[in-house]
């Protein structure tokens, strides 16, 4: 989700934003909704009536995938997690849940909520497209809601389908978690439904292409892969999590580490920092509190003789917020940080003042201890707690591209 997106308004206080991807696959949808699917399900109507169908039939499924996503979110936050936002992109929409479920429960109605709201906007649809008593006289708008009525119907079944991280998926590894109360198994045998699922729609993809239907073959191609890819990070982020979640940056820090005075000239610096510790950059520390960071790029804008008269107090760069970490706070908020900020390490303050050093790479390390060692995340047993947590997103989709004609 790194690419370009743009902020609509916020609803119910979530923030929704549009990836720029969706309108591509929008303008593709609306094509094949006024040249093909809405001609052949109304047949003559004058030109622009199609046009206005697929507007209101592209607009309406935008509408219909928010709803979904809206019904995750709401239900999700019900149950104190956080919720980072909506975004809609190329294969449907993701609800960016900010926390793991803390039980099956939540996890099971969490994830049901977006194929039961699908399904309720499928109903109401079709209800008010029936020609008695509603819509009777504009066969455009019936035929239009009888198409969104499908769309909802098929959104609903396609993520109930058990293949996580589908919604159905997930409601698979709820149950299962529920079952043995082992949340990495769980995990582990839903994500592997989903690589199954993702390989079927592969090859359905191919087969669909080779027998002539090259678009919406390779379509199906496209979001196998997605899903496979989705289902085996989903995978690796659990284990990362639960490997890491229950450590504090205490566990892992690298205690004392090396710091200059403020008043020690750069001369120095250079031969008893640098030389002798080949570090990125050393903190500055008076009286035990980082004043700032120096290293060689700030060496370099001096000139050579000037090293023996300046000191690193003049050319150290000062620190912010986020280049912080607390002793006590959880390692993987200290991921999510070195993420966000994008900082190589982080300093860890104990009540102000410095007691460590934790470097992104330390982390990388632990992290493929992780991934390298299944049977380390499998006898995690539980969920990690869910605070620590940055689940992978809900997703829908995919888009109901149907570029048959
Ligand atoms: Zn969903």
């Amino acid at each position: 989700m790194a690419s370009a997106r743009l902020k609509l308004p916020q609803v119910l206080g979530i923030p929704i934003f549009v990836d720029l991807s969706w309108f591509f696959v929008a303008a593709l949808i609306g094509w094949s909704l006024a040249a093909g699917v809405f001609p052949a399900l109304l047949p003559g109507m004058p030109g622009p009536v199609y046009l206005w169908m697929a507007v209101a039939g592209t607009l309406g499924l935008f509408v219909c995938i928010l709803l979904h996503e809206l019904a995750h979110s709401v239900v999700a936050r019900a149950f104190g997690m956080r919720i980072n936002g909506i975004t809609l992109f190329v294969f449907g929409g993701v609800a960016e849940i900010a926390d793991e479920p803390g039980r099956p429960s939540h996890e099971f109605l969490v994830a049901i909520a977006g194929p039961v709201a699908s399904g309720v906007i499928a109903l109401a649809c079709w209800a008010v497209s029936q020609p008695f008593p509603v819509l009777g006289g504009w066969p455009a708008a019936a035929t239009t809601l009888a198409y969104l009525g499908q769309l909802n119907a098929y959104l609903a079944l396609f993520n109930l389908v058990p293949a996580f991280p589908l919604d159905g998926g997930r409601v698979l590894r709820a149950a299962l978690w529920r079952l043995r109360g082992d949340y990495a198994w769980a995990t582990h045998v839903s994500a592997a439904c989903g690589d199954l699922f993702g390989l079927f729609l592969i090859a359905l993809g191919f087969w669909n292409t080779a027998t002539g239907d090259v678009m919406g073959g390779l379509w199906g191609v496209v979001i196998g892969m997605f899903l496979r890819n989705a289902a085996a990070s989903g995978y690796r982020d659990m284990q990362v999590r639960t490997v890491l979640g229950g450590m504090r940056v205490a566990d892992i820090m690298t205690p004392d580490p090396i710091f200059v005075s403020p008043q020690a000239v750069v001369g120095d610096f250079l031969t008893r920092y640098v030389y002798r510790y080949h570090h990125r950059s050393f903190p500055v520390v008076w009286d035990g509190r980082v004043m700032g960071v120096v290293g060689i790029p700030q060496v370099a804008t001096l000139t050579p003789d000037e090293w023996a008269a300046t000191p690193v107090r003049d050319i150290m760069v000062p620190c912010e917020e986020p280049d912080f970490i607390a002793v006590d706070a959880g390692v993987v908020d200290a991921l999510r940080r070195l993420g966000e900020a994008g900082r190589h390490r982080l300093w860890v303050l104990d009540h102000g003042r410095l007691v460590g050093v934790l470097a992104a790479r330390d982390l990388v390390v632990l992290a493929s201890l992780a991934t390298d060692l299944p049977a380390l995340a499998r006898h995690g047993g539980t969920a990690p707690s869910a605070r620590d947590a940055s689940s992978p997103p809900h997703f829908t989709g995919p888009n109901p591209l149907d570029i048959h004609t």
